[in-house]
């Protein structure tokens, strides 16, 4: 892997850049207390076609490859990892899934209008009862004629009351486990569906995460994505890409830790020189440098092993379990070199530890990637 990047990758980590510092950052903290990030920039991060990357440009995309739409991820997350969620989910997880399943016609309708950020896209796995243990979903999608009456819950689902698209999951037939699940694509606005925001979050306070019910919500046959019993196939397919691009996010929010804590230390004074000059601090500051390193460059890998058609789903895993943890880490050390202002909100690292918390948690909690590798190596499965 040749670690320099191209003309093509510096120019458009250089415009995500400029982006996220002019029109992403300053507002963090504001969308933060609000609860809401302003709804507008879905349709900057369109016209700048960061939500197409990697989709083709027939169908409305920018095309480029993968280490162009890690390194925006990254910039993003660098700046607000709650709009980094909305283009995570919107494209790495709902338009790359129509990419590779779904039909022409579903392509031709959603993948302009997604890559636009005219129209926004969840993804519904999640139910209460069953979240490591997607295999048992009990959505349930029943044949009437050509079409389906889907009913079920979904909970914590990203992007849940702003997108105008569902790919959600639903047992289609008798078998147990991930053989009997289906994937559909539903209108948000389909009869029979309601959504409700879900408030209080510890971090990624300004995405909209929702409950979604459904009651004998009806679709047509041509609402499948992939074929009848493979949308287990489509889930996991999307999220082997989709921890690369939840890597690339938690590298953006070390990256920030390391800024915050190394400007702040050159700033604050304290035995008469600044906090820098003391050795713990210095301590604090090189293992965040060392996370950062490393969990980017475990990301940048799984984008090298996309682009070459390799094997990669063990590495997102890999690069994802890190790239959270040392996310997690980094922020808790960069609040240490804050000391008692880190713990008020008006400096930006309280923001950054709230974020990075959940990354341990959703697209596969750490202890289930734990369980992934480790089947991997051992050809054992522990589930
Ligand atoms: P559980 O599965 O109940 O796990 C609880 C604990 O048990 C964890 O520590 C887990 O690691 C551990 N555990 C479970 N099984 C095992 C095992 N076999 N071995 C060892 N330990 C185990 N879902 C979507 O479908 N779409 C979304 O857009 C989405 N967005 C989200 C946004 C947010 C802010 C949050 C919080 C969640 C989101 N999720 C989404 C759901 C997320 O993916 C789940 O929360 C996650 O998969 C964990 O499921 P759970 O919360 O039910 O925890």
């Amino acid at each position: 892997m040749d670690l320099a990047l191209s003309a093509e990758q510096t120019a458009v980590r250089s415009l995500a850049r400029d982006f996220v510092d002019r029109e992403v950052a300053p507002h963090a903290a504001a969308w933060d207390r609000a609860e809401a990030v302003d709804r507008a920039i879905v349709g900057r991060l369109g016209a700048l076609g960061f939500l197409g990357l990697t989709v083709p440009e027939e169908y409305g995309g920018s095309g480029g490859d993968h280490l162009s739409y890690v390194l925006v991820t990254e910039e993003l997350g660098r700046g607000d990892s709650a709009v980094r969620g909305i283009l995570s989910v919107s494209l790495g997880l709902v338009a790359k899934s129509l990419v590779a399943w779904g039909s022409e016609e579903q392509k031709r309708e959603w993948l302009p209008r997604l890559c636009a950020g005219e129209a926004v896209g969840c993804f519904g796995l999640t139910e209460p009862g069953t979240g490591s243990d997607a295999a048992h979903l009990t959505t349930r999608a029943e044949r009437a004629g050509s079409d389906y009456l889907i009913t079920g819950a979904k909970t914590f689902i990203t992007n849940g009351t702003w997108a105008d698209v569902v790919l959600l999951f639903a047992r289609t037939g008798p078998e147990p486990g991930h053989r009997g699940i289906s994937a559909f694509l539903v209108p948000a606005d389909a009869p029979g569906l309601t959504r409700r925001e879900i408030h209080g979050k510890l971090g990624l306070r300004g995405q909209a995460t929702a409950e979604l019910v459904l009651d004998t919500v009806r679709v047509p046959g041509g609402a499948l994505v992939g074929p009848a019993g493979k949308g287990f196939a489509v889930a996991m397919s999307a999220l082997a890409k989709g921890r690369m691009s939840v890597a690339a996010g938690c590298v953006g929010i070390a990256q920030a830790c390391l800024d915050a804590a190394v400007a702040y230390a050159g700033e604050r004074e304290q035995f008469g020189r600044t906090i820098a000059h003391h050795q713990l601090v210095q301590e604090l500051i090189s293992d965040i440098a060392v996370d950062v390193d490393a969990a980017r460059l475990l990301t940048w890998r799984v984008a090298d092993l996309i682009e070459r058609g390799r094997p990669f789903a063990t590495e997102s895993s890999v690069a994802k379990l890190y790239a959270s943890e040392a996310a997690v880490r980094s922020a808790n050390n960069a609040l240490q070199v804050y000391g008692g202002y880190g713990y008020i909100d008006e400096y930006p690292v309280g923001k950054l530890l709230r974020d990075a918390r959940v990354m341990t948690l959703y697209e596969g909690t750490s202890q289930i990637h734990k369980l992934l590798i480790g089947r991997a190596l051992t050809g054992v499965s522990a589930f």
